[in-house]
């Protein structure tokens, strides 16, 4: 019997990891949405990160010919700012991320960086200069350890620890009884919303990016929990040229500049102090947004 049932186990269970594996990859797909229809131009040169301007110049965009999202879009992330996107609902926010990371050409106008048009550089150099901390990091089927060093090709263990340690999630790994060797994911340890943003600001600490892409990260978090990441973020974006996809106000409101979106266009621009006191559409939005936590709290 046993020597029936244990190769049937074992391409049972081979056959769940490679399953697993390809669910893993489809979610990661899924979270960044990629298409993969955009094709690099014969010869195209790597990005050359120099001090990581932004800029979007009249940008236009949509999924469907027939179907504008962004209309004429511009704006401007100056080395080192941290830029906050905010807007209702289906304004198009997380488009702007997938623009980007250039998972879509633009239809019309330019994207930039450091002066360079994104349909112009390779797109692998580009993937590897602007860091993603998406809205759900994916765990993959392994230790805690590779799933932080993924961030980077052959980083050594006291890179991984270092990185954790600046993510603040050393000290509960330490805790764990095989360390970095603990399994996690779906048969692994599950870990809570708050210590997979961890790990994935871990794993982008050590890809150490010029260029850094939030997708506010925050929502299913406990107020302490998420106050203390929101710190990690800021302390991760210092040097970096920061484009934070919000979809909440109140994580925004210490952005150099908040960028308010409405149907695919920039209807206000400022900080937030500035954005309140215009009493326009963002004051509305932030009003709105205090008075909807007042009544959920
Ligand atoms: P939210 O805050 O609700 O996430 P958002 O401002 O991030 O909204 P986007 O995700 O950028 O909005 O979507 C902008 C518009 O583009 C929406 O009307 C949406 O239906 C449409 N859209 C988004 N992704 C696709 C896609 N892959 N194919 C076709 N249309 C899309």
């Amino acid at each position: 019997m046993i020597q029936i049932t244990s190769p049937l186990n074992f391409l049972g269970s081979m056959y769940r990891d490679i399953r697993q594996a390809l669910v893993d990859m489809d979610d990661m797909f899924d979270l960044l949405e990629q298409p993969a229809e955009v094709r690099d131009r014969p010869g195209a040169e790597p990005l050359e990160v120099t001090g990581g301007e932004i800029v979007f110049d009249r940008v236009e965009f949509g999924y469907d010919p027939e179907r504008p999202i962004l209309k004429g879009l511009s704006f401007r992330v100056a080395p080192g700012q941290t830029v906050a996107i905010v807007g209702s609902t289906g304004a198009g926010k997380s488009t702007i991320g997938r623009l980007i990371f250039r998972f879509y050409d633009v239809t019309g106008g330019a994207i930039r960086i450091d002066g360079q048009d994104l349909r112009d550089v390779a797109q692998e150099s580009l993937h590897a200069r602007i860091g993603v901390v998406p809205q759900d990091t994916v765990l993959f089927n392994d230790t805690i350890g590779y799933n932080i060093g993924y961030g980077r090709d052959g980083a050594t263990q006291a890179e991984i620890e270092g990185a954790a340690r600046a993510a603040r999630i050393h000290d509960f790994i330490a805790s764990l009884p095989q360390g970095y060797d603990t399994q996690v994911g779906e048969r692994g340890l599950k870990l809570s919303g708050g210590e997979k943003q961890r790990v994935g600001i871990a794993r982008t600490l050590l890809k150490d990016p010029p260029i850094l892409l939030l997708d506010e990260a925050t929502s299913a978090l406990d107020t302490a929990t998420e106050a203390s990441i929101q710190e990690e973020l800021r302390a991760m974006g210092r040097g970096r040229s920061v484009i934070v996809i919000a979809h909440r106000l109140s994580t925004v409101a210490d952005a150099d500049r908040i960028v308010v979106l409405e149907d695919g266009r920039l209807v206000e621009e400022g900080s937030h102090d500035a954005l309140l006191a215009r009493g326009g559409r963002y004051a509305e939005l932030w009003s709105r947004q205090s008075l909807d936590e007042e009544l959920a709290a």
